[in-house]
């Protein structure tokens, strides 16, 4: 078969993609094997492996073969693989660097232009000399542009933006690229490991960002990704799914008010964003405090590999990189214009069984059923109905529930001129803008069930 699988061929075949979908579906364990590529050897210090010793799945390409294709540092048939992070890494690829800008410093290596790598970066040691790493994906573009990041599983239970990540950068060709990308699949690899949200200590990482270098290990953890890797970034996209047995519609989440943050949820082209205030903490907070607009993309569920809400992610991104100009556009039509919402949470007032009557993305209007709550006891049902006109963009999977359970997220469509207006002219009509972030306030206050 192919020789060697160029980073910048398309996607496999269907084929290989659900045979790819399969195994993901069978486990984290096994997606993380599929993002290290061919884990045999790959990540050994051993330079140049026997042509014997070549994973059958994943033919690594041998150095003199390696000069002979345009790109190099390529591997792995299913990702970007780069040599092993050494220090000779950059060698082949001086040519490149001479023909495009700078090289890109990161974690300690030089990445040429118009060159893709792995690197990986070690967050935390558990023990001294036994560190635990997380690939890191580096496109560096022939051309100059911005530098965007893309983060997954902070939360550690995750995955559908572990193959988001997988597959955006998977067809990015570092030789027509402009800009970098930098992409971290699995910010939170302890609690991925477990499949778990939080970090061994119970611990959301997504609270201690940008984190701090003597605090405890969440706070450890948040500190290194911040100095090391986001610093270097201009602009931060980061995946997300519904926590605790929830599921969200494909959205954007940003701070419309800030005028950069509400540039970048632009770009995402025909999706959903929801105008949102990140919690102090958060990655998303962290970033944009620090001069780095950053928004987060949810999509789907926790513990699943859901394909659709994949592509769904995959696309927005796509979009994203188009927008900012790091890459061509795919078609002259116009760019989808994305429809703005404000939301608001629907909770269960009665303890149960709850049943949903709703599909995700459904719209509904004042009074319509949204779902049933049956008490597994007595029998009593009590239905949970829609308040207001709008969207179901998130809901609770089928469940037992408690009275106060936050079970349906129903969005409704905002003028997005007038929102970061009222944010944004301090002069203008200061009671209606107080009241505007007085209810924003108060679903903050509220507690949002699945805060990034
Ligand atoms: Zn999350």
């Amino acid at each position: 078969m192919a020789a060697n699988a160029s980073f910048s061929l398309p996607p496999p075949p269907a084929a290989a993609h659900s045979r790819a979908w399969h195994r993901l579906a069978a486990g984290p364990w096994l997606a993380l094997a599929l993002l290290l590529g061919a884990c045999t050897g790959e990540d050994g210090p051993a330079p140049a492996p026997p042509p014997a010793a070549a994973a059958p799945e994943a033919p690594v390409a041998a150095p003199d073969t390696a000069e002979n294709v345009p790109v190099p540092a390529l591997g792995g048939a299913a990702m970007p693989v780069s040599p092993p992070a050494s220090p000779q890494a950059p060698e082949a690829p001086a040519a490149d660097a001479a023909a495009g800008g700078p090289a890109f410093a990161l974690l300690g290596t030089d990445i040429p232009a118009g060159t893709s790598t792995r690197l990986m970066w070690s967050p935390s040691k558990i023990f001294e000399g036994m560190a635990s790493e997380t690939p890191v994906l580096v496109v560096h573009g022939r051309k100059p542009g911005p530098v965007l990041c893309i983060t997954a599983a902070v939360h550690g239970d995750e995955l559908n933006g572990i193959e988001i990540v997988r597959r955006v950068f998977q067809d990015l060709d570092p030789k027509s690229l402009a800009g970098t990308a930098i992409g971290v699949p699995i910010v939170n690899i302890h609690g991925f490991r477990r499949g778990a949200r939080y970090l061994p200590d119970r611990r959301d990482l997504n609270r201690f960002f940008p984190g701090n270098p003597q605090g405890s290990s969440a706070a450890r953890i948040a500190h290194s990704l911040f100095e090391n890797i986001l610093r270097r970034c201009t602009a931060l996209v980061d995946l997300h799914t519904g926590s605790f047995a929830r599921t969200n519609l494909p959205q954007v989440r940003a701070d419309l008010g800030i005028e950069p943050v509400a540039n970048l949820a632009h770009g995402f082209g025909g999706m959903l964003v929801l105008n949102s205030e990140a919690s102090p903490g958060t990655l998303r907070r962290a970033a944009t405090d620090a001069g780095i607009p950053a928004v987060i993309l949810e999509a789907g569920e926790p513990l699943r590999l859901q394909p659709k809400q994949v592509e769904q992610g995959v696309a927005g991104i796509r979009r994203l990189l188009a927008a900012l100009g790091m890459t061509r556009k795919a078609t002259l039509l116009g760019q989808p214009e994305p429809v703005y919402y404000r939301s608001r949470w629907v909770r269960a007032d009665h303890g149960g069984v709850l049943a949903s009557a709703v599909r995700l993305g459904q719209t509904v209007r004042p009074g319509d059923i949204l779902g049933n709550v049956t008490d597994p006891i007595t029998n009593e049902q009590n239905l949970i109905r829609a308040p207001v006109a709008g969207r179901v963009i998130g809901m609770a999977v089928n469940q037992i529930v408690m009275p106060g359970f936050a079970a349906f997220h129903l969005g409704t469509e905002a003028q997005p001129a007038r929102t970061v207006a009222l944010a944004r002219a301090p002069d203008k009509d200061k009671s209606a803008r107080d009241r505007d972030v007085a209810a924003r306030d108060a679903t903050i206050a509220e507690g949002d069930p699945d805060t990034e």
